[in-house]
């Protein structure tokens, strides 16, 4: 069979369900908890935060496919179906005899697969007759996709955006202005987490962690207002589970399937979504697929991180998730410039991890931007540094393959472009760039600040 360079879908074929995998998985991930009293999270703990059909989302473990609305699944034709590469000239230029694949989810404004979630997010609050949100945003990526959907369903947005990350990347906020949304670099003094925080650190950067805190205090101080967050969530790796949906029914066109599937993972979702239905078909026993989660060495949660129930932001208001985690007050080294630096990990990859289901690997940054620029040079397209930590595993798994002479098939997630990331880009390229690793002693010293489950219970029943 001859297979194009890019598999295209048909708009018709633009998924009309999301994929819920918790309902295949044989052991569920530990419930949420609430800080307040330590026992699982009901629907009536999140709705305060979130809107009510996210929150019935985020509890909900048993529907395995969840419609997409249609005003949601008409957004997404504007730049779904994201297309399916063959990266047939990367192959000749490693000389491998794998055959390399990726879903690329750049195809838009925002440069990445938020876009997906942030639609679904702004359109069910909108349904239910919010009139605002709040969100944080570390790279930029989350704030712009939010800020797009924000502005195509008419709902005003507040993000709070890591204050390094403002400073450094002044067209990113640009971009997300035009969309109409105010953003706050933080910490900042509108909130009492972000006053307390500044107290401590005055001239800190910022961190998702803390952004996250402000953000979440804002909704639930505001009227009609509610939280969203790009990633982690149970609901996001829902709606991102469009990705591998859309993937499989590329590669099944072609009578491919992956033996091996690459994506990077910051706190999950664009992974969670891509390998969703080929994990399906793996927790059923149909295949043995090797799925990888790709980290940053100088943010290892998966790789080097606890699995224990932990705060998902740095002001310990959020409820608390069993993941993988560095401790919620562990800030990345002010050298790492690409992305992926969250503290925790999805529960359900958590999950998936802890019981054997995937590997995950750690790579570092130089290493990261050599394969990106080779990538650019072959494939034409500038990836952003946090898919680029896909890409080089890839290539590693590639290069392996023309070691071994096997032919492999290899499904990777191009998760966006890195127009906005030429710093980072600048720096590899005049040899500026270093790799940090944490030393063990670093690790444990985030790890003292995990919860004492058993403690905040027996607290609370006082
Ligand atoms: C946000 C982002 C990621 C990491 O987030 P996940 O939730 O782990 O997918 C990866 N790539 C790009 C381009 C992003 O914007």
């Amino acid at each position: 069979m001859n297979i194009p360079y890019r598999i295209q879908l048909d708009e018709e074929q633009i998924p009309t369900q999301w994929y819920n995998i918790r309902a295949d998985m044989p052991e569920q991930p530990d419930p949420c908890l609430n800080p307040a009293t330590g026992l699982p999270v009901t629907l009536e703990d999140l709705t305060p935060v979130f809107c009510e059909e996210l929150a019935k989302q985020e509890l909900d473990a048993t529907t395995r496919y969840i419609d997409i609305p249609g005003p949601v699944r008409e957004y997404y034709k504007m730049f779904r179906p994201s297309p399916l590469i063959r990266a047939y000239n990367l192959e000749k230029a490693l000389g491998t005899p794998a055959k390399i694949y990726y879903k690329f989810e750049g195809n838009n404004t925002s440069g990445s697969h938020k876009l997906n979630s942030a639609a679904a997010q702004v359109y069910y609050a909108k349904e239910q007759g919010l009139t605002s949100l709040t969100t944080e945003t570390g790279a930029g990526q989350w704030g712009t996709a939010l800020s797009m959907a924000a502005a195509f369903f008419d709902m005003d947005l507040t993000v709070y955006m890591v204050r390094g990350s403002a400073e450094q990347k002044p067209y990113r906020r640009a971009v997300i202005e035009t969309f109409g949304a105010d953003i706050i670099p933080s910490p900042s003094k509108t909130t009492e987490v972000g006053r307390a925080i500044l107290k401590e650190h005055p001239n800190t950067s910022g961190s998702l962690g803390c952004a996250i805190s402000e953000a979440v205090e804002k909704a639930v101080s505001t009227p009609n207002c509610r939280y969203v967050l790009g990633s982690v969530l149970n609901q996001v790796l829902l709606h991102q589970s469009i990705i591998g949906i859309e993937s499989k029914a590329a590669m099944d066109s072609i009578d491919e399937y992956p033996d091996i599937i690459i994506g990077c993972a910051g706190g999950g979702s664009n992974l969670g979504g891509l390998i969703s239905t080929y994990m399906q078909d793996s927790l059923k026993g149909k295949s043995d697929t090797r799925f990888i989660a790709v980290e940053p060495a100088s943010c290892p949660s998966l790789t080097r991180g606890r699995y224990a129930y932990d705060y998902c932001d740095t002001g310990k208001i959020t409820p608390l998730e069993r993941m993988y985690t560095l401790g919620s007050q562990f800030m990345p080294s002010a050298d790492h410039a690409g992305g992926l630096r969250y503290h925790g990990m999805s529960p359900i990859l958590s999950k998936l991890y802890h019981d054997g289901y995937m590997e995950a690997v750690s790579v570092q940054q130089t290493k990261v931007f050599e394969a990106a620029v080779m990538f650019a040079k072959h494939e034409t397209i500038l990836a952003a540094p946090e898919s680029a930590h896909a890409i080089r595993t890839a290539i590693d798994e590639a290069l392996l393959c023309k070691k071994t002479g096997e032919e492999k098939t290899i499904l990777f997630g191009l998760t966006g472009t890195g127009y906005f990331d030429m710093q980072a880009y600048s720096s590899y390229l005049a040899g500026g760039m270093t790799d940090y690793i944490p030393s063990d002693a670093e690790l444990e010293a985030g790890f003292c600040h995990l919860p004492n489950v058993e403690l905040m219970r027996s607290a609370s029943k006082v």
